[in-house]
């Protein structure tokens, strides 16, 4: 019997009969049922068509910002809404260093994944400073049993994390990201992915993107697990 990789209660005592009889839990499911109704899916409520964010309109602030400040027009895919659940567990998993947890919610990436096709998935990596105190790199280990992942980004280290500005500083903050040497900047017609733990205003994804695009590329979307 599994347990919860959250909670630790054993997942299948909370398998309802339909769940058992119809298998709509998937085998490698790492979170029980109780843990799961505390999520929230951004595709179940209105959301904005470019970046999943919880929204009555069609595009939302954030993406309208982008779009006629900047000129960046990005299609995001997100899953899970940010909320207290989700915080809770990126404190347990990235500040407190627990990776156990980075299975956390394999299924429902592998669910994605399976539903869309890219050419080369890539990912926001932690900087020199923040690999040596955590001892891994959060977003590879959510995603490297996902997606056979290309390193095509390398991380300078900022002034200050992301997590201490506010949201002007966040929007302000200048390119952090170069391309790795070994990365072929010829295929320019691939289908690209850039994959991130948390997207709350893009600046982070769209500045790796942004690097991408500058070369010549076009065919690239990125994604977080919760918006
Ligand atoms: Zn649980
Ligand atoms: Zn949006």
């Amino acid at each position: 019997m599994r347990n919860c990789l959250n909670c630790n209660q054993p997942i299948l005592q909370n398998h309802s009969l339909k769940d058992i009889i119809f298998c709509t839990q998937p085998p490698d499911d790492n979170l029980c049922g109780f843990c799961r109704q505390q999520l929230s899916q951004l595709k179940n409520f209105p959301h904005c068509r470019y970046c999943y964010k919880t929204s009555t309109s069609d595009i939302c602030s954030d993406c309208e910002n982008w779009r006629e400040k900047y000129k960046i027009f990005n299609q995001h895919f997100a899953i899970f809404g940010y909320n207290q659940f989700i915080h809770d567990y990126f404190k347990k998993y990235k500040r407190y260093g627990d990776v156990l947890l980075a299975r956390l919610f394999i299924s429902d990436l592998k669910k994605w994944a399976r539903c869309h096709e890219f050419d080369v998935v890539t990912y926001i990596p932690s900087s020199d400073s923040h690999y040596i105190e955590r001892g891994f790199d959060p977003v590879y280990e959510l995603y490297k049993d996902v997606f056979p992942l290309t390193k095509v980004f390398q991380k300078v280290d900022a002034d200050k994390p992301q997590a201490q500005k506010n949201k002007m500083e966040r929007m302000l903050t200048p390119q952090t990201f170069r391309i790795v040497n070994d990365f072929p900047k010829k295929s320019l017609n691939l289908k690209i992915l850039i994959v991130d733990d948390i997207y709350t205003t893009g600046r982070t994804v769209l500045h790796a993107r942004q690097l991408l695009t500058d070369i010549g590329f076009q065919n690239i979307c990125t994604f977080s697990l919760t918006r």
